[in-house]
C-alpha cells in the first residue's frame, strides 16, 4: 500500500511489524554467529557513528514522531530544535562539526528502542576507526564491520521502502520533521 493512503498508525504498526521481525531474524543469526560476531567493539556510550546522516523510511519515521508527541514538551521542543537544525545537513558537513543526531542524548540513542534500520545495522570492529572517521570528518574512512548485521537490516529496510512506493524514504531529521507535519 503507498504511504500516501496509509494512516499514521498505519505506518506505525508497518515499522514496529518490520522492526520486530528483523530483530528476530538477527537473534536467530546470532545464535550461530557469537565467534564472528565477538570482533563487533560497539559499546554504550560510545557515539562516533551517530554523526552520519541516517536514511530512513517514512513507516520508521512516523513511528519515531509518535513516540516524541509523547514525550513532555521540555523534551520535545528540545529534540524539535535538533531536528531543525541538523536536517539537510550532509554527513560531511556533520562531521566536520560534530553535529551529532538530535535523539543523541548524554552519549546514548534516546530512541534506542525504535531506532532505524540503519543504525541495527550499523556496527564496527575497530571503535579506533570510527574514531579517526570523525577526527578526519571523512565519511569515506574504512571502518571494518561486521557484513551480516549490516545486510539484515538494510536488507529488511529496502523491503520496507518497496512496500511504501517511490519517495518514501529520506533523511531521518528531515523525514521524522515531516511525519511530525
Ligand atoms: S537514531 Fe539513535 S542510534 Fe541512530 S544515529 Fe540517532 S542517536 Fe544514533
Amino acid at each position: 500500500m503507498p504511504t500516501m493512503t496509509m494512516t499514521r498508525e498505519q505506518l506505525s504498526a508497518l515499522a514496529t511489524e518490520s522492526l520486530t521481525a528483523a530483530e528476530e531474524a538477527f537473534a536467530a543469526h546470532r545464535q550461530h554467529a557469537a565467534p564472528a560476531m565477538s570482533r563487533i567493539q560497539c559499546v554504550a556510550g560510545c557515539e562516533y557513528c551517530c554523526h552520519i546522516s541516517v536514511g530512513v523510511t517514512a513507516a520508521e519515521a512516523t513511528l519515531i514522531a509518535g513516540h516524541l508527541a509523547g514525550q513532555s514538551r521540555l523534551k520535545r521542543d528540545a529534540v524539535l530544535r535538533g531536528l531543525k537544525r541538523v536536517a539537510g545537513v550532509a554527513t560531511g558537513a556533520r562531521l566536520a562539526k560534530r553535529i551529532a543526531c538530535p535523539f543523541l542524548a548524554k552519549k546514548s540513542c534516546s530512541i534506542y528502542a525504535i531506532r532505524p534500520f540503519a543504525c541495527r545495522g550499523w556496527n564496527s570492529a575497530d571503535a579506533e576507526a570510527c574514531r579517526r572517521m570523525l577526527e578526519t570528518a571523512d565519511q569515506g574512512f574504512p571502518v571494518p564491520v561486521y557484513r551480516p548485521q549490516r545486510e539484515l537490516f538494510a536488507g529488511a529496510a529496502a523491503a520496507l521502502a518497496d512496500r511504501l512506493g517511490a519517495g518514501a524514504s529520506g533523511e531521518l531529521c528531515a523525514m521524522v520533521l515531516k511525519a511530525l507535519g
